[in-house]
C-alpha cells in the first residue's frame, strides 16, 4: 500500500477511536484531505481509496493542479482566505467555500453566482492571533448572517475555525468549544439556517476537536506528509 493510503486508514481508525471516546458515532465526522502543496497523483490515489472531499487554500494552485473535469464525486473545497479579485475564479472552480470571512466577500460571491454554493463562515476562536482572518465577535457574525440569510445562492452549512496553532490542550479545546457555542447561538437566532457543519481540527489537534464536537476535520500533513510552506 502507498504511504498516503496507509496514513489515510490510520486516520480513519483514529477518528473512530476519538469519536467513541466522546460517545459519538464516527459517521458524524467527515474527513477532508487538505492537499495543498501536494501533487494530483497523491490526490487521485486517495480518491481511488474512497476519499471524496479535498481542501485547497489557494485558488491558483487548485486551478493549476486539478483537471478541468474532475472525477465524478470528487468534492473540492476552498479553505483559505479568498481575495475579491479571485472570487470569480473560485466560484467556478470549487464545490464549496469553507472560509467565508467577511460580509463583503459573501456579497461579492452572491453577486457572481447563478447556482447554489455551500459555504461555511470562518470564525476566529483563537485570541492572540491577529494574522488570522475570520469573524471576530458573535455580533459581527450575526449581523453578516442577517444579510446572508436573504441571499438566494449562498447556502450556509455551518462554521469553520482554525485552532490556536502550537497551543496546549486546554487553550485548544477552549477554542473548539467556543465554535460549538457560537454555532448553538446561531441556531437559536437563525432557526431557518443550517449550522450542522463544524469544521475544526487539523493534524495536530483533531482528536481534541472531535471530542469537542467537530463534524469535519481538515487533515494535511498527517495524510500527505510534511509541507515546505503553509
Ligand atoms: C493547511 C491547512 C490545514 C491542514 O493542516 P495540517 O496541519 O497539515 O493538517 C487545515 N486547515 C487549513 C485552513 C489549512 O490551511
Amino acid at each position: 500500500m502507498h504511504d498516503v493510503q496507509s496514513r489515510w486508514q490510520n486516520i480513519l481508525d483514529s477518528i473512530s477511536s476519538s469519536a467513541r471516546k466522546a460517545g459519538r458515532s464516527p459517521d458524524e465526522i467527515e474527513l477532508m484531505a487538505v492537499s495543498k502543496t501536494h501533487p494530483y497523483a497523491s490526490i487521485s490515489s486517495l480518491f481511488a481509496c474512497g476519499q471524496m472531499m479535498f481542501g485547497e487554500n489557494r485558488v491558483q494552485e487548485a486551478e493549476q493542479k486539478f483537471p478541468v473535469d474532475r472525477p465524478r464525486g470528487m468534492d473540492l473545497h476552498l479553505i483559505g482566505h479568498l481575495q475579491s479579485n479571485k472570487a470569480k475564479k473560485a466560484v467556478s472552480l470549487f464545490d464549496a467555500i469553507d472560509s467565508v470571512d467577511s460580509l463583503k466577500l459573501a456579497q461579492k460571491l452572491e453577486s457572481l453566482l447563478v447556482k447554489p454554493l455551500p459555504i461555511l463562515l470562518e470564525y476566529k476562536t483563537a485570541v492572540n492571533d491577529s494574522a488570522k482572518s475570520g469573524f471576530e465577535t458573535p455580533d459581527e457574525l450575526f449581523s453578516a448572517l442577517e444579510q446572508i440569510s436573504s441571499f438566494r445562492h449562498l447556502t450556509v452549512k455551518g462554521l469553520m475555525t482554525i485552532g490556536p496553532l502550537g497551543a496546549g490542550e486546554k487553550e485548544t479545546r477552549n477554542a473548539f468549544a467556543l465554535l460549538c457555542k457560537t454555532a448553538q447561538m446561531a441556531r437559536l437566532r437563525f432557526p431557518h439556517l443550517d449550522f450542522s457543519t463544524l469544521s475544526m481540527g487539523m493534524s495536530q489537534d483533531y482528536g481534541w476537536a472531535i471530542e469537542e464536537g467537530s463534524t469535519r476535520i481538515r487533515i494535511g500533513s498527517a495524510l500527505f506528509g510534511a509541507r515546505e510552506y503553509v
